[in-house]
């Protein structure tokens, strides 16, 4: 079973919190994923803070609450799975250069308007929406899915990418737009490797 730590483990290289969250999911860039670090509501809460969209206090409050609520807490960890599934539906689209199916976009319409529903503007230089005063064990999943629909109604949604290694996706924010892989560290350098064992094998046959 998966520990908290784990998903603390879990690296960051989407560029966007919605992004990171569909790569809560790790694997080959095709077929199923091997990996998923969204075991439970708490592991779902760990990522939450980990990502930056929690406090640890608030993190702390909301394990509290489904701890009282054991069935609360297994159906939002459910409906973060399948929030999960659609974002990932979207955004793989996307970068497949196809457009998203009108059911997907009408699931995340609906949960942008349940977020907004528990969100308050709350200024910092301009307003934005928080979700300080969220007290509702779908806490974690507020800011993602306003992350989703941002990204999508202002960003540049060329930029918006598969790793040619792994399934993860990102946000391509090099100045022109040449980013493969969702990190020189991992995917990058596995290639970069691969390359050289090919040349040195075309080398030595010569
Ligand atoms: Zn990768």
């Amino acid at each position: 079973m998966e520990t908290v730590e784990d998903v603390t483990r879990m690296r960051l290289v989407g560029g966007d919190l919605a992004l990171d969250f569909v790569n809560t999911r790790s694997g080959p860039p095709v077929g199923p994923p091997d990996d998923d670090v969204l075991t439970g509501y708490p592991e779902l809460t760990a990522w939450g803070v980990h990502a930056g969209a929690l406090t640890q206090a608030e993190a702390t409050a909301l394990r509290r609450l489904a701890r009282d609520d054991p069935a609360g807490a297994r159906a939002t960890h459910s409906r973060a799975r399948h929030t999960r599934d659609y974002l990932d539906e979207i955004f793989r689209s996307l970068a497949a250069g196809r457009s998203p199916s009108r059911s997907v976009l009408a699931r995340l319409r609906d949960d942008e308007a349940d977020a907004l529903g528990h969100a308050q503007l709350d200024r910092a230089g301009t307003f934005g929406w928080t979700w300080r005063d969220d007290r509702t064990l779908a806490r974690p999943l507020r800011p993602v899915v306003h992350a989703a629909v941002q990204l999508l109604t202002t960003g540049a949604l060329d930029r918006i990418k598969v790793c040619g290694g792994c399934r993860f996706v990102f946000n391509d924010e090099s100045k022109n737009r040449s980013r493969r892989w969702c990190s020189m560290d991992d995917c990058g350098t596995t290639e970069k490797i691969r390359r050289y064992v090919a040349a040195r094998r075309t080398r030595a046959t010569r």
